[in-house]
């Protein structure tokens, strides 16, 4: 007997055929003797149609009124699941955030999980029920309100209930049926990984593969939960997220991702002086905006351009915040430009060896692709290119790179 997290994504329920189908994957398990907790996410398309709704009434919304409103989804699906477990006879009972507790900061929109009360979902599924935990969501204590966990949350969720409820495994069931090298669906020829290093996954999911969302790797690693992802659709073997010792061959390079979620600001001429760029990303950083990549020319007259990527999301305010402090810089113009993403390779062998990159910036080249900012990590490279060339890139490079897997 085990004890079982498993979670299901967004197109894995996104209609009752899709649900019902979940309902019989988890009497198979429930059926093989193992306690079973589940995770739902919001039906597929259901979020952004929420999110939506907020930024159209005001772009500026208040967070809390936001998690209200976007927190709805996973309580939709919670319901449905429960009413179609007992409808095939596996007694189920649905959990929103603040029933089960699941306990987070306060930072609406972006919630940090603090600690979960499992003992009640412990005591149901040791007397034979299957709890149907709402992801994405929680409660602060402080005010007593809602909370979400930043898009792709659900993945959190279950990270962290599998820690709270010790359970042996942690399954994400999701509309592919692994961790592939690259996104499978711009890369047909992408291959499947058998296992991946919480490292590298954790740096492939932070620069762009969504396939788990960033933060549940991360935590993941700390309480070492084991992590498989699978197809919720078919019924084969899915992607180990393991410790890098338990990976007997490691290649140069595991996997590349793309990101098309930033926006790049130049600021031209800004006075080539100490303390320019503390005040710059101080006065960002003031303002909640994270900034990722960065590049300072060499100043010829005295000056200099600064080039560095935020969020779309926060492009915005970005912009706001830096038109502010104009005058006190004295910079000449700021340029924005959402029109990029960004490519990452990522692999442990890099740690010892070289010439990652230089393979990296030949194969772009080779294509006529621009390369406008890069930065590097011990185990990263990641450039950003005009958005127009993603899909060619992040070919080119996995192509470069020998990760092809047969084609077709
Ligand atoms: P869910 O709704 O189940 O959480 P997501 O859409 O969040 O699913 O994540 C699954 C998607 O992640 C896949 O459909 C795939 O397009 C994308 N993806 C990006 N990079 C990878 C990768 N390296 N391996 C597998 N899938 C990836
Ligand atoms: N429904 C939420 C989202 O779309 C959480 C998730 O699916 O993981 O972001
Ligand atoms: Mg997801």
């Amino acid at each position: 007997m085990a004890r079982i997290v498993m979670k299901f994504g967004g197109t894995s329920v996104a209609d009752l055929d899709r649900i019902r189908t979940v309902a019989g994957r988890v009497k198979r398990e429930v059926e093989a003797g193992n306690q079973v907790a589940v995770v739902v996410s919001a039906m597929a398309g259901a979020t952004n149609q929420l999110v939506r709704w907020c930024q159209d009434l005001s772009p500026l919304h208040d967070a809390r009124e936001y998690d209200t409103v976007v927190a709805t989804g996973e309580q939709v699906t919670i319901g449905l699941l429960a009413i179609a477990l007992q409808a095939v006879g596996v007694e189920a009972r649905s959990w929103q955030g603040w029933q089960v507790p699941i306990l987070t900061d306060s930072a609406h929109g972006k919630a940090r999980v603090e600690g979960i009360d499992g003992s009640e979902l412990v005591r149901r599924m040791e007397a034979g029920q299957v709890p149907v935990v709402a992801g994405f969501q929680g409660v602060e204590p402080e005010r007593n309100r809602v909370t979400t966990l930043g898009r792709g949350g659900s993945d959190l969720s279950a990270v962290a209930l599998a820690a709270a409820l010790k359970a042996d495994r942690c399954d994400i069931y999701t509309d592919v049926d692994g961790i592939y090298t690259t996104d499978p669906r711009i890369v047909p020829r992408a291959r499947k990984l058998e296992r991946v290093s919480y490292e590298e996954m954790l740096e492939l999911a932070s620069v762009g593969a969504k396939v788990l969302q960033t933060r549940s790797v991360e935590l993941a690693m700390k309480q070492r939960v084991r992590v498989q992802v699978l197809s919720s659709f078919e019924d084969k073997p899915g992607s180990l997220v393991v410790d890098e010792d338990e990976i007997v061959e490691q290649p140069l390079v595991s996997g590349i991702a793309y990101s098309r979620d930033d926006a790049k600001v130049t600021l031209r001429r800004v006075p080539d002086r100490p303390g320019v760029a503390a005040r710059v990303f101080d006065a960002l950083a003031g303002a909640n905006v994270n900034v990722d990549m960065i590049v300072q020319n060499v100043g010829a007259d005295g000056t200099t351009d600064m080039t560095f990527t935020v969020g779309k999301a926060d492009l915005a305010r970005a912009q706001d915040v830096l038109g502010r402090v104009r005058e006190e810089l004295g910079y000449e113009a700021l340029l924005a430009d959402p029109e990029v993403a960004k490519i990452s390779v990522v692999g442990i062998g890099m740690r010892s060896h070289a010439g990652v990159a230089t393979t990296m910036f030949r194969a772009l080249a080779e294509k006529g692709i621009n390369i406008q900012v890069i930065s590097t990590s011990e185990i990263k490279v990641s450039v950003l290119v005009g958005a127009e060339y993603t899909e060619l890139a992040v070919r080119a490079l996995h192509t470069a790179y020998g990760l092809d897997g047969p084609a077709g």
